[in-house]
């Protein structure tokens, strides 16, 4: 009986060598946890006049909202996305929306505007990049997503917990959306779990 939690135990630690939290960004050949290095600010605040007139009024009002919600030293990535992204629509027959983060990009559905462009500003605010694209140490994280050439993991994770954000601040404005239902249930189960529900919102 005692042979199934051994081979179990030696499995696990196998698995779990290939992951390493590091921190002091050395080249690895270990998929690896990334922690985001400190973030240049590049700017510190919006500039609307940069955003398509169309979809002026609901970054505003994203703006309005996180400014209130979050303290302006969690906001670093947001302003500088901001103010650098691209937001288009997919021609008409995509109903799909997404942000790009490898090149901060918004592609948005005409269909669901406010609701997927909340969703997509979201990520966005939780952006940033380590490297070069084509060095090593190369990585685009946003939130608890992070991608780069060894491992991209978190990505449902990083679904599931923006639901949960977007509900929480912006359910008022448009359709709650069932994408990601379950996701956003074990996210939110995991942020109960952690106990602080300001420390979910730093770690993002
Ligand atoms: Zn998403």
């Amino acid at each position: 009986m005692a042979i199934i939690p051994y081979f179990l135990i030696q499995y696990v630690r196998k698995e779990t060598k290939k992951y390493k939290l590091i921190k002091n960004f050395d080249l690895s050949n270990v998929n690896s946890v990334i922690i985001p290095p400190v973030l240049q600010q590049k700017y510190d605040a919006v500039d609307f006049s940069k955003i398509q007139p169309l979809f002026r009024n609901i970054v505003k009002r994203f703006v309005r909202i996180i400014e209130e919600k979050i303290p302006k030293d969690f906001l670093t990535n947001f302003y500088n996305n901001i103010n650098e992204t691209n937001i288009s629509f997919y021609p008409m027959i995509k109903a799909s929306e997404r942000y790009y983060s490898h090149n901060n990009q918004i592609k948005l559905s005409m269909f669901y505007l406010t609701r997927s462009l909340n969703h997509e500003l979201l990520h966005l605010a939780s952006r940033s990049i380590r490297g070069k694209e084509g060095d090593n140490n190369y990585s685009v994280n946003s939130g608890f997503h992070h991608a780069n050439y060894y491992s991209d993991i978190g990505r449902g994770i990083n679904e599931g917990y923006t639901v949960c954000l977007d509900r929480k601040y912006f359910s008022k404005f448009h359709m709650e959306t069932r994408t990601y239902n379950l996701l956003a249930t074990i996210a939110k189960l995991t942020e109960t779990i952690v106990g602080e529900k300001k420390d979910g919102i730093t770690l993002f």
